[in-house]
């Protein structure tokens, strides 16, 4: 047994879920079928990541839904590679983002299917979806195809 798989046992290694509102349901309903939703707001414009009650820009109530695009460039990111919290510590090494979606909204996520060493501010990625269980699918980035 490796030295970290026996400070494992001394840990809750249970992965944190997600919480689910009432405005943040159809967020998640989107991911299980493959599809990045974000909140639109009718009665400025505005498009909305996170999930909320109300509009950000004009406090309207009066928020939809649209499908965005999937496409985003990094606006920053940080590799961890130790020191993480020991339910994350299989994942290691594992990138963090922050990307900016084309709609606008800023998200953060995480980048997968790259080389730490080949992640660039900048890079242009889009949505895949990461099955965490059968009622979660959290949306990460990988670089596009070119
Ligand atoms: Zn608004």
């Amino acid at each position: 047994m490796s030295t970290q798989e026996s400070q494992a046992n001394q840990f809750d290694m249970t992965r944190p879920l997600p919480v689910v509102q009432p405005w943040s349901e159809a967020f998640w309903e989107g991911a299980r079928e493959g599809k990045l939703l974000l909140q639109h707001c009718k009665s400025c414009g505005a498009m909305i990541f996170y999930p909320r009650k109300f509009c950000p820009e004009c406090w309207s109530a009066e928020i939809g839904w649209k499908e965005a695009s999937g496409r985003a460039t990094i606006y920053t990111f940080s590799t961890a590679y130790d020191m993480v919290e020991p339910r994350f510590w299989t994942d290691i090494p594992y990138t963090i983002a922050y990307v900016d979606l084309k709609e606008g909204p800023r998200m953060m996520t995480r980048i997968v299917e790259c080389a730490p060493a080949d992640i660039k501010i900048g890079m242009e990625v889009e949505v895949v979806f990461h099955k965490l269980d059968d009622k979660f699918f959290l949306p990460y980035f990988r670089p596009v195809a070119k």
